[in-house]
């Protein structure tokens, strides 16, 4: 494993690696990792020459400063962590100044709508951040391949619009959502959890499961209102959204057509912790 905390000296490295026709892999983070985490990781060594992993918690994403400020920071934890895996990994944990200089503002983005819905409608200016800074990113490793968690499927979407609109020259992977034991999805987000709340949050993929389970045969309306319920009688999950929608286009459901996918989406606040959730 190797360290860069500047881009400068990472793309002097990166570069001598592309001369000789390496493919590199790379997944963004913001770091306090989890298997979720190490299993895109370990995806890309699979599929790459050389791996890069980025480790930055990007001001720019957040809409809320106590979010932010709260964000687990665990650096030496996580480079144990990669440590632990045994595979010849690069991590580049650049400060601030090193990705936006003096200037720690966003670029304006246009996702053809997509930002409009559901984590963007929620956190204004939230997609303007992460294709700020995925795409400075990109432009400083130029991945041949980078690796992005089903989880933030949205997030999914937006990326690669961007690198459609962008022309960007790199494949993107989206990789399955891995679970704590109990259903609730592994987030970086869960260690600001006590372990009660981490015990109740497992409502939340239980719920998306009986969405799931009752799409089959009843009207998105139906659905909604179970879900809305059932929440009600928890007392420290606030259900911030629960919507379905159309995979591609994330149009929410007006009508079900058999020749679409849909897919369901989840927001809860568990006290100040803000946990997000999908399911197809
Ligand atoms: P983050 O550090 O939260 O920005 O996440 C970095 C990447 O890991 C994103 O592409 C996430 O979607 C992905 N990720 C986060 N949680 C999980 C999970 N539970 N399973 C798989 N990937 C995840």
């Amino acid at each position: 494993m190797t360290v860069f905390n500047n881009q400068k000296e990472l793309k002097a490295h990166l570069k001598l690696l592309l001369k000789n026709n390496k493919t590199i892999g790379f997944i963004p983070t913001m770091g306090a990792l989890h298997n979720g985490h190490l299993s895109l990781f370990k995806k890309s060594f699979q599929q790459n020459d050389v791996t890069v992993v980025s480790i930055f918690v990007n001001p720019t994403q957040f809409n809320n400063k106590e979010d932010l400020d709260k964000y687990p920071r665990i650096f030496e934890e996580d480079i144990k962590k990669i440590k632990s895996l045994n595979l010849d990994i690069i991590v580049y944990a650049p400060t601030i100044e090193d990705i936006y200089g003096k200037n720690v503002v966003s670029e304006r983005f246009d996702y053809d709508g997509l930002e409009n819905k559901m984590e963007g409608k929620q956190r204004p200016g939230h997609f303007d951040g992460v294709g700020t800074i995925v795409k400075t990113l990109f432009t400083i490793v130029n991945p041949t391949r980078a690796y992005f968690g089903e989880k933030d499927y949205q997030q999914v979407l937006i990326i690669n619009k961007m690198v459609k609109k962008h022309q960007l020259p790199v494949k993107i992977v989206m990789c399955p959502i891995l679970r704590e034991k109990n259903g609730l999805a592994m987030s970086s987000r869960n260690e600001r959890l006590t372990s009660e709340e981490r015990e109740k949050a497992s409502f939340i993929y239980a719920s998306l499961l009986k969405a799931k389970e009752l799409f089959q045969t009843e009207s998105f309306q139906e659905v909604y209102n179970f879900v809305t319920k059932a929440f009600q009688s928890q007392k420290l999950l606030d259900l911030e959204y629960f919507t379905i929608a159309d995979s591609k286009t994330l149009m929410e459901i007006t009508k079900k057509y058999k020749t679409k996918k849909y897919r369901a989406f989840i927001a809860v606040n568990v006290g100040k912790v803000r946990l997000i959730d999908t399911i197809h």
